[in-house]
């Protein structure tokens, strides 16, 4: 069963492999963004052009605030997508999108 902190990490049937490498395919993420209907104007300037950063993200979820890094913190692999007038940016979660790695492909 997972919860919604590991469907945010893994994508539920999902898993994040560590060692696998995913290359940016920025038309599938605006193919499933679009299909999601994740469309709407900006939220800061009510624009409507958008650009896929040619990059993933990784948010890191941590328990407390501290100085320095944390090593092995959570993450979460993100999308990041941004207006092209005023340069807000928005942070998609991959897991709930589907664009994880599946289980089946790991086991190969
Ligand atoms: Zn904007």
């Amino acid at each position: 069963m997972m919860n919604a902190l590991s469907q945010l990490l893994y994508g539920g049937s999902c898993y994040w492999i560590k060692g696998f490498v995913m290359p940016i395919d920025r038309d599938e993420i605006a193919r499933v963004l679009k299909e999601r209907r994740a469309i709407k104007p900006c939220h800061r300037c009510g624009e409507m052009q958008f650009t896929v950063l040619d990059g993933y993200s990784k948010m890191t979820l941590e328990k407390e605030i501290q100085g320095g890094l944390v090593i092995g913190a959570p993450i979460v692999p993100v999308a990041t997508i941004a207006c092209d007038n005023c340069g807000a940016i928005t942070s998609h979660a991959l897991g709930p999108l589907g664009l994880l790695p599946k289980k089946e492909e790991e086991e190969g």
